[in-house]
């Protein structure tokens, strides 16, 4: 499996060879816990230290504004709950169609745990994938105890205007949470400048490991743990800590601001080279999410008529990886909950595929997948009855 040609980045990553050669002392030499009172243990305190002020460095952040968690669904079900919290008299949380399950699930199962004393306003998108302002504006009432809007959509990387809805928020005295787990790394962050509570990243959708994630908490936000425990974290989140990711994470965040204009040139063009050579090469096919607010790593195409498993396994028998749907929700035969939500039309939703692409990518690849793409589909469809019946209605 050398040679794999991986358009998945938006499932996870390849830790970068700098952030795994920074962890592998924490996993022999320099195995202390921090919290000990012993030099050995301090070295690595010192280590989390530098961590710390790496991550806070990418996300325009003090340090103390930093938690480490151990993944992305942990940093969102934290800031959901603790707003919550917060505000125990308020009973409403105005969330969008489009979230990942980490938010979408978790407030439907507030909702459902609490015999609906949670009222979650779920936003809907239009075709292109776009939040409407307006519509956002009116759902903002007394009651609303937290908006919790992705900055960036795993699936077709439309970008929402996050500034703006924060702004919004806060002149409403709401807090703001954003799961910004695919935008970190990919398009600029200056949390100084923006009126958002809390923000969640993870590790291994920016080269980093699995298994660990940062809740930023703006000052002066009401917190209440998730995990409870000792005194890491200054008693904002338990559990001893995950010395050699943490020490990753911060290898990944310094890595992703020095790779942040890669991104928006090599990364971009080689996305856009992919999806105007797939769309122009392949009859049917269609793209979707917005044109331009969208992430530049990020294509999602439907390719009408057929099924993006069978898509899927043919790339396989190639190593090309990408996804259909969402990870979350493959498997199953509904289309995922983001194309359902944009309208895509049942005939295009189930032949939708994503191309996730990172620094790591190279043009050989991408002139591999344009070469090969037209004929998978091409097969595909000479079996389709839905395609050879497409003009009958
Ligand atoms: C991957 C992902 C998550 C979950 O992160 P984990 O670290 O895997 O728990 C949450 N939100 C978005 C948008 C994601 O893409």
């Amino acid at each position: 499996m050398n040679d794999v040609i991986y358009m998945d980045n938006n499932a996870t990553t390849k830790v970068a060879p700098d952030v795994l050669a920074a962890m592998l002392p924490y996993f022999s030499e320099l195995y202390g816990n921090p919290s000990s009172m012993h030099r050995f243990g301090g070295q690595v305190g010192r280590a989390l230290v530098k961590a710390r002020e790496q991550v806070a460095e990418l996300l325009g952040a003090d340090t103390e504004e930093i938690i480490f968690t151990s993944c992305g669904t942990e940093s969102d079900s934290t800031a959901i709950l603790s707003a919550v919290r917060a505000n125990p008299d308020k009973h409403h949380i105005v969330t969008t169609r489009v979230e990942h399950p980490a938010v979408k699930n978790l407030a439907t199962s507030l909702r459902n745990l609490t015999g609906h004393k949670y009222r979650v306003t779920s936003l809907g998108v239009d075709n292109e994938g776009m939040l409407d302002l307006d519509e956002y504006r009116k759902a903002l009432s007394d009651d609303t105890a937290i908006v919790s809007v992705m900055w960036a959509n795993n699936e077709t990387g439309v970008i929402f205007p996050i500034a703006e809805m924060a702004a919004m928020a806060k002149e409403e005295g709401i807090l703001f949470h954003t799961d910004a787990v695919q935008a970190v790394g990919k398009i600029p962050i200056n949390l100084r400048e923006l009126e958002v509570n809390f923000l969640s990243l993870s590790g291994h959708k920016l080269h980093a490991p699995k298994g660990v994630g940062v809740l930023y908490v703006k000052k002066g936000t009401p917190y209440a743990p998730f995990m409870i425990g000792g005194h890491q974290e200054r008693g904002r989140r338990g559990g001893t800590e995950n010395t050699a990711s943490i020490v990753g994470l911060g290898k990944a965040c310094e890595l992703a601001g020095a790779w942040m204009s890669l991104e928006n040139s090599k990364v971009r063009k080689l996305r856009d080279k992919l999806e105007e050579g797939l769309l122009a090469s392949i009859p049917n096919s269609i793209l979707n999410g917005h044109k331009t607010s969208r992430l530049p790593n990020t294509c999602n195409i439907s390719f009408e008529y057929i099924e993006g498993e069978a898509i899927l396994l043919h790339m396989d028998q190639y190593n090309i990886c990408a996804s259909s749907g969402s990870a979350c929700t493959s498997g199953s035969l509904e289309p995922s909950h983001v194309m359902r939500a944009m309208g895509v039309p049942f005939t295009a939703a189930h032949g939708s595929i994503r191309f996730s692409l990172s620094v790591f990518n190279t043009e050989d690849e991408v002139d591999l997948v344009l070469e090969k793409m037209p004929a998978i589909i091409a097969g595909l469809r000479e079996m389709s009855p839905f395609w050879q019946n497409r003009d009958k209605g």
